[in-house]
């Protein structure tokens, strides 16, 4: 199945690739589901909300601090580097992904849409000023209206950001294969994504998602150990 894939990548003339949290794990990122009740026994999914912020700011605070901190020590992984090399080398045109950790640029991927936003980039919540992650950090409030800091992350409750979700579906309209990689696809409407794609779709993903019937190809492994089989194909 790896050669398979070589093959349909040396072949397709537009490639897009769809990311989610498993594509982080093998950096240390923890993916949702593997980080539920591990984090103070809070899942992550009842403080990304927009509720959390509006009600709990200390715990949402808290929450996005200590993942800015352990973001801070992490690195792209070899799966990162070979997208980003696939890229160069023409193979692949786009990367979608959910994850909010900047993970495929600090890697070299030019051509990435964030279609859950960027944690990287703090603003006020009341006068949307860009704000520094060191001022996020010392948890204070925004210096001119005195408003609560937020990260750039679209939350739970929130809409996608209208031009990255265009970009994103043109991206699959125009596919001839899409790779779908490290995602349970379970957040709406990403998950929808893939289908619009006429072309073939291409599953990788530690265990059995949602909708895998729908997939021309769906392998169960890390991310980082698939790409790589398949780039020895391409050598
Ligand atoms: P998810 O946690 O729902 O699913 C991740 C999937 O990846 C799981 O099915 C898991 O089996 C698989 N997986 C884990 N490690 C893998 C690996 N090494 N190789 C292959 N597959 C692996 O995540 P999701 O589908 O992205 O959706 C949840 C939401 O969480 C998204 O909205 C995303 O924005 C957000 N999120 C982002 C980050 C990040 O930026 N790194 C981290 C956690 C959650």
């Amino acid at each position: 199945m790896y050669k398979q894939l070589a093959e349909w990548l040396i072949t397709s003339a537009h490639t897009t690739v769809l990311t989610g949290a498993g594509m982080s794990t093998e950096s240390g990122v923890p993916d949702f589901r593997s980080s539920t009740g591990l984090w103070r026994n809070v899942d992550p999914k009842q403080v990304a909300t927009v509720e959390a912020m509006e009600e709990n700011y200390p715990l949402f605070y808290q929450f996005y601090a200590e993942r800015i901190h352990a973001l801070q020590k992490v690195k792209p992984h070899i799966g990162h580097d070979i997208l980003a090399n696939w890229e160069r080398r023409g193979l692949i045109t786009s990367i979608a992904t959910q994850n909010v950790d900047g993970l495929h640029q600090a890697a070299g991927s030019k051509k990435v849409i964030e279609l859950h936003g960027s944690i990287r980039q703090i603003r006020c919540r009341s006068c949307r000023r860009p704000v520094e992650e060191s001022e996020f950090l010392q948890d204070s409030t925004c210096k001119v209206c005195k408003g609560n800091l937020r990260p750039g992350v679209v939350l739970f409750g929130e809409m996608l950001p209208e031009q990255a979700w265009q970009q994103a579906y043109t991206a699959m309209e125009q596919a001839e294969l899409v790779l779908v990689m490290g995602t349970s696809l379970e957040v709406f409407p990403v998950n929808q994504l893939p289908f619009v794609s006429q072309g073939k779709i291409v599953m990788i993903n530690l265990e059995p998602v949602h909708q895998e019937e729908r997939f021309d190809l769906a392998t169960h492994g890390k991310v980082g150990e698939v790409l790589q089989k398949v780039d020895d194909y391409l050598e």
